[in-house]
Parts: C-alpha cells; sequence; structure tokens
C-alpha cells in the first residue's frame, strides 16, 4: 500500500500557528501537502471565489522527517480544497485535515466557520474530512495538545473510513488536561448580536458587529457540554441540510 496522501488546509492562513502544529502532528502519517489561504479568512463559511483569479504560491513546510510541499492560495478555505483536488494534487488526497483554528467552531458557529467547511468542500468531493478547533483565542494557546488528538483521530478516520456525505467536526478544549474523546451532537446556541455603530475620521457612520454567544441547549450530549466537561467533542455533521422530518408535513399543504 502506498502511503495516503492527506491535504491540511484551514481558515487562519498559512502563516497561523494551529496549521504548523496540525502539520507537524500528522508527519509520518502519510504524504503531506498544506494548501491554505495567504492571509485570514475566518467565517468566510463557504464561500468561493468567482470574479476575481486565484493564484497559489509555493511554500515549503518544515517538519521533523524534512520539508514538505506547501501553498498559499489567494481565497477561501473552499476555493484551497477545490484547486488543490483540480490542480495542484497528484491525484485526490485519501485525507483532508482542517485547522487547527485558534477558537471553537461549536454549535451555529459550524455555518460561518471557514475551516469547518474546508472539511465540508472536501466531504462534498468524496474524501473523508475532519475539521479540528481549538477553543482559545489566545495569541499564547498551546496547540500541542489539539496536535495529538488530530493525529489520533486522524488515524481513526484512516482506519474506519467515513460514509459518503458525512464529516468530523472536532473540538479540543484549552488547557493541559484533556479527559478524552465524547462523541456529540450540535448545540441549539445562537449569537445576540449588535452592530455598534462608530464614526469615522470624516464623520460618517460605520458599524462593527459585536455580540454575546448565547447557548439555548440544556441537554448533556452536544458539543459545548463535552468541551466544558473538558473532553474533546467529535461530532458527525451530514452535507444533507433537508429537514426530512418536516418533508410530510410540508406535503401536506395546499399548495
Ligand atoms: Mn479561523
Amino acid at each position: 500500500m502506498s502511503k495516503p496522501l492527506i491535504l491540511i488546509c484551514n481558515d487562519d492562513g498559512i502563516d497561523a500557528k494551529g496549521i504548523h502544529t496540525l502539520a507537524r502532528a500528522l508527519d509520518g502519517l502519510g504524504e503531506i501537502v498544506v494548501i491554505a489561504p495567504e492571509r485570514e479568512q475566518s467565517a468566510a463559511g463557504h464561500s468561493i471565489t468567482m470574479r476575481d483569479p486565484v493564484r497559489a504560491f509555493s511554500y515549503t513546510f518544515e517538519l521533523p522527517s524534512g520539508p514538505i510541499k506547501a501553498f498559499a492560495v489567494t481565497g477561501t478555505p473552499a476555493d484551497c480544497i477545490k484547486l488543490g483536488c483540480n490542480r495542484l494534487l497528484p491525484r485526490f488526497p485519501d485525507l483532508v485535515v482542517s485547522g487547527i483554528n485558534s477558537g471553537p467552531n461549536t454549535a451555529v458557529n459550524i455555518l460561518y466557520s471557514g475551516t469547518v467547511s474546508a472539511a465540508s468542500e472536501a466531504c462534498i468531493l468524496g474524501i473523508p474530512a475532519v475539521a479540528v478547533s481549538l477553543c482559545s483565542w489566545e495569541d499564547d494557546a498551546d496547540f500541542e495538545q489539539s496536535g495529538h488528538w488530530a493525529r489520533r483521530i486522524a488515524e481513526r478516520v484512516l482506519q474506519n473510513g467515513l460514509p459518503d456525505g458525512i464529516l468530523l467536526n472536532v473540538n479540543v478544549p484549552s488547557g493541559p488536561h484533556v479527559n478524552g474523546v465524547e462523541v456529540t451532537r450540535q448545540a441549539s446556541a445562537r449569537w445576540e448580536e449588535e452592530f455598534s455603530p462608530r464614526t469615522d475620521p470624516f464623520g460618517r457612520t460605520y458599524y462593527w458587529l459585536t455580540g454575546r454567544f448565547v447557548n439555548l441547549d440544556d441537554t448533556g450530549d452536544n458539543d459545548l457540554a463535552a468541551i466544558d466537561r473538558g473532553y474533546v467533542s467529535v461530532t458527525p455533521l451530514r452535507l444533507d441540510l433537508t429537514a426530512y422530518d418536516h418533508v410530510q408535513t410540508l406535503r401536506g399543504w395546499d399548495w
């Protein structure tokens, strides 16, 4: 068997600490290639570039086993996966791992996340994919623990595979001690948002999005609860957004 081809992406940009930790953590697991946005694309969601050219610049990542190939792309996380699979890689990868994101991607944030969208784009293309986020926004956050779990989970996915249309969303608690893995579901939560008005130097009003994250979920098996208890949260996500439990009801409407 040839070594698996593993594509690494993120949304924090190719120079972010998290993606370098991830590449080092996966060293030796297969042939690794990094394709990531040249600058930060956090909250880019699943956006793609259609009205501008997309360029890819060659980069090198230094891993313990030696240098590996990398590309910085002038686009979004989803662009990176598409371009990688279509042009930059010699063949479709066997696994895509996205991250390690600075900050959690739990609950409704999954929808805004560029980290998750890199993994979901891979999933659309039929490639097993994992998104990994560290639940800390600190500049000096320690990514080593999340690197360890990312490798462990990547190994499990390479062993077991994933069904078509399903990807894994992983969130690692911050702090030195992690209790283990819990398989969870997406919590029900939302942002109570406010566009704060400010005035620019020319006297014109502009707005800055601020908000408070509100957890509406008091069940124990969701992603936020697992992280609170000090467990790595692994949530299987499905790309088919159809609300199957509402299809019959809707068919009953007088159309
Ligand atoms: Mn990010």
